[in-house]
């Protein structure tokens, strides 16, 4: 085929915007176990829950039953800012490779805030000012999340109190500025507006905090200030609840121009954005239909697929969160600092995790830092886009599956989750560029650490 005959991108109109999520919960052969109140062992409740999220995201985070959600008209209003993302074509790369594969890629990097999780984002200050909350606060680490938040929180008029990860903070004050360009209120973490904060501090007076440190300041934050609760951006049902509207429209476009993947490729942090980007095709494998080959694709320094453990455990470094049956890494794994691409989360998903446990996704592949790099500049000189490093991971595996089909001449048809834009991530790109970008792989001396305190249920 010519280049003047290909179609890049494979554009739906606002209208084909789908009205419901998919709740893939109801469809799943085995449900997850069901996630446990630490000091009782027993599941949670509404109840449980509910002094710290809103309600209606409680009630779905609990719902294992309605196969879809209706999606509010508020929230599609402003999916409709920058919805549907494209879904591209990726004919340079194709060439590039010599490939006979067909390449798709869903791009959700188009939005200010840089990534999928705005998808997200925009349902949960929804149902905060629905329910006439003030505010939510929340933590960031890269920021990605605290940016999606805050213009979700704007459109919506409500307070954004994001607790962010100290040296995040000083290494990307861009994130920053972004969020409070849209009126968030931004607290490096350890802070003294916490008790956990302070007492943090007293110990530590140089620490330049974690994850697991902001996540317990968020916490204690909401609980403590009346119309306040917290809300978090991976991991959790509602939130891959919410992401299905990548792989919804994804589906919709390939029919669009007659598709359908063989393979389905997403990066694999807590877990959203690959739940999202498989919900449709994930649905007809469940239902026994002709379905692609899933394959998730984390990095080597945080392996929790690959590595990992099928158990109990705490959400957050702290131990302060309810337990849930994940692969997990240990809750006081905390990944090479040296890692500079993203997907840092101990654990995945419960949804993907059972997914995987139970033979539906197919595969799961870890890639070291520099590798992944490789990918990502390959990837944004042939196709003119630069892809954020958690990306870059699909991207990695992408190109992999396409050599393979030059070699054996199988013309595959590939679709993989383009989630972000690298724009914020030029320090790790620097440190590509000149070099000094390391791998860093844990030993299983360490990882036995993390998994040596895994509560014991
Ligand atoms: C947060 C993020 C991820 C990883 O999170 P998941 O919950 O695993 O999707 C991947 N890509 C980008 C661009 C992100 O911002």
């Amino acid at each position: 085929m010519s280049p003047k005959d290909t179609q890049y991108k494979i554009y739906l109109t606002e209208k084909d915007i789908p009205e419901a999520w998919y709740n893939v919960r109801a469809d799943m052969k085995t449900d997850h176990r069901p996630i446990l109140n630490p000091a009782t062992n027993q599941p949670v409740t509404v109840a449980d829950l509910s002094p710290v999220f809103c309600e209606e995201l409680c009630k779905q985070e609990l719902n294992s039953a309605d196969r879809y959600i209706e999606i509010p008209d508020a929230v599609r209003e402003m999916y409709r800012m920058y919805r549907p993302s494209p879904l591209v074509r990726a004919y340079p790369l194709e060439r590039a490779l010599k490939t006979p594969a067909k390449i798709y890629y869903k791009f959700e990097g188009g939005n200010t805030s840089g990534s999928h999780k705005l998808n997200s984002a925009i349902a949960q200050a929804y149902y905060a000012k629905a329910q006439g909350l003030k505010g939510v606060v929340t933590e960031t680490g890269a920021g990605q999340w605290g940016s999606a938040l805050s213009m979700a929180c704007a459109y919506f008029g409500l307070d954004l109190k994001v607790f962010m990860v100290k040296v995040s903070a000083q290494q990307k004050p861009y994130r920053k500025a972004v969020m409070e360009t849209f009126g968030a209120s931004v607290t490096s973490s350890p802070s003294d507006e916490t008790q956990i904060g302070r007492k943090i501090l007293a110990e530590y007076p140089e620490t330049g905090g974690s994850l697991g440190c902001a996540i317990s300041e968020a916490v204690e934050y909401a609980v403590t200030h009346e119309g306040y609760r917290y809300v978090l951006g991976s991991v959790l049902n509602q939130v891959l609840l919410h992401q299905s509207i990548i792989g919804l429209e994804a589906k919709a476009a390939m029919e669009l121009v007659g598709e359908y993947p063989d393979v389905v490729i997403g990066c694999a942090g807590g877990g959203s954005n690959l739940g999202g980007l498989m919900s449709a095709f994930m649905k007809d494998k469940l239902e026994g239909k002709t379905a692609p080959k899933f394959i998730a694709v984390e990095p080597a320094s945080c392996p929790s697929l690959t590595r990992g453990r099928f158990a109990y455990d705490f959400c957050d470094t702290g131990k302060i969160t309810p337990l849930a049956k994940m692969y997990t890494l240990g809750a006081t794994f905390i990944p090479s600092a040296n890692h500079a691409g993203g997907l840092r989360f101990h654990g995945m998903a419960p949804i993907l995790s059972q997914l995987y446990h139970d033979g539906y996704i197919d595969e799961a592949r870890a890639e070291t830092q520099r590798a992944v790099f490789d990918a990502a500049v390959y990837f944004a000189r042939v196709e003119g886009t630069l892809p954020a490093p958690e990306s870059s991971h699909a991207i990695k595996v992408a190109i992999d599956e396409a050599v393979k089909c030059r070699e054996s001449g199988e013309a595959k048809t590939i679709l993989f989750g383009l989630t972000g834009t690298g724009y914020f991530d030029l320090a790790a790109y620097m440190q590509y560029n000149d070099g000094s970008m390391t791998d860093t792989v844990p030993t299983d001396a360490e990882l036995a650490k993390g998994l040596a305190e895994l509560p014991k249920v």
